[in-house]
């Protein structure tokens, strides 16, 4: 029987259960693009609230602060997958008003260089009143999507123990002396303008995936590595006990998205992160930083951009299936053609036996 490419697809990928790891920007700009993808190709337009697609979150950026529990990645990823992002800043809620954030200053409560809006804080609050309860971040990140049922996706966090980045720099303050800063201050007080030494994720040995975070990746029919930072969101995940051994012996095929493009960081200053664990800021680099799985890495194929199409052939030669496609996600139209991309090279890589 003759099948058009389209009618293929759709009965291919009809119940297909997608595992994306994602950091907060990059990470829900492909999300958004896969849930419509996904959608196209389910007989009811849905991608229900059931596993089709699941998102294991990096938490390595969150932190206590004025007595409240901060998850900016999980937060990013909820916004935009509700579409109450604030689109024009970048960050946050749209429609949002700082109100609070100013009495808190008047305090010296928080930082003044980390200013969460009013609805945003909101979440946090809620967020902090359940942990103190006792509820696991899992369930608390349930709980707080479930307001919003258009998100469709489902984001687990990839753990639900306090992981937390910090970054080793010289001291801007007593020179000739290192110090320690949580990675949200490096990132936003000093822009990650001081040069970082190393990442230390602190908590990390003794963490575990939270529920659900492997059993998603071993059923899963395709594993992504988003297009997001390759170091502190990307690695983080990855660095939690199990979770790296859980994505190198999944049957399905795992592809990973570029987010370097040309050489340069799209948005963001993973290049400093990159820089500071000794990779280049390359799509091919971080290509074979996360290496192939035949050679003990994460990775069976790789998309970087077509303006990277050259070395393509060098990283499939070495065990990584590359395809150049456009990696640019400045709408959503655009990110779901990227997630078709993905999709697409799955699908030539099959399944395996590991
Ligand atoms: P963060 O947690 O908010 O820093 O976000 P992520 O870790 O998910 O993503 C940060 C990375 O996303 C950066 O390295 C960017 O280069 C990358 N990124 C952002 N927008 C795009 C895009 O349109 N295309 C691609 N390929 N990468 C992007
Ligand atoms: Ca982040």
């Amino acid at each position: 029987m003759l099948l058009g490419p389209v009618v293929e697809r759709s009965s291919r990928f009809e119940s297909m259960k997608v595992v994306v790891l994602a950091g907060g920007v990059g990470g829900s700009r492909f999300l958004r693009g896969m849930r419509a993808q996904l959608r196209r190709t389910q007989p009811d337009g849905s991608v229900g609230t059931s596993a089709e697609l699941t998102a294991i979150v990096n938490t390595g950026d969150d932190l206590w602060l004025a007595g409240l529990r901060i998850t900016p990645d999980l937060d990013t990823i909820m916004y935009a997958l509700a579409g109450i992002n604030d689109t024009e800043r970048g960050w946050g809620r749209v429609g949002e008003t700082e109100r609070v954030a100013g009495e808190l200053r008047e305090w010296g409560i928080g930082w003044p260089w980390f200013t969460l809006g009013d609805l945003d804080l909101s979440a946090s609050i809620a967020r902090s009143s359940w942990l103190r309860d006792g509820v696991p971040l899992h369930e608390v990140v349930e709980r707080l999507q479930a307001r919003w049922p258009e998100v469709g996706v489902r984001l687990l966090p990839a753990t639900d123990d306090e992981v937390e980045t910090h970054v080793v720099v010289d001291s801007p303050d007593s020179p000739g002396v290192t110090t320690e800063l949580h990675f949200q201050e490096w990132w936003t007080r000093y822009r990650a303008s001081l040069p970082a030494l190393a990442f230390v994720q602190h908590g990390v040995e003794s963490a575990t995936p939270a529920p659900g975070v492997l059993e998603a990746i071993a059923v899963a029919d395709l594993i992504v590595l988003g297009p997001s930072n390759p170091v502190v969101s990307i690695g983080t995940i990855l660095a939690i006990p199990g979770l790296r051994d859980a994505v190198r012996a999944t049957s399905a095929p795992v592809v990973g998205v570029s987010p370097i493009i040309g050489g340069a960081v799209v948005r963001g200053m993973a290049d400093a992160c990159l820089t500071a664990i000794g990779v280049e800021t390359g799509a091919a680099a971080v290509a074979r930083h996360y290496g192939s799985r035949a050679a003990g890495g994460v990775l069976d194929g790789w998309l970087l951009d077509t303006v990277d199409a050259a070395s393509a052939a060098g990283l499939t030669a070495e065990g990584i299936e590359t395809r150049a496609v456009p990696l640019w996600m400045t709408d959503e139209a655009l990110s779901a053609a990227l997630a078709g991309d993905v999709l697409e090279l799955a699908a030539q890589l099959g399944r395996t036996t590991r």
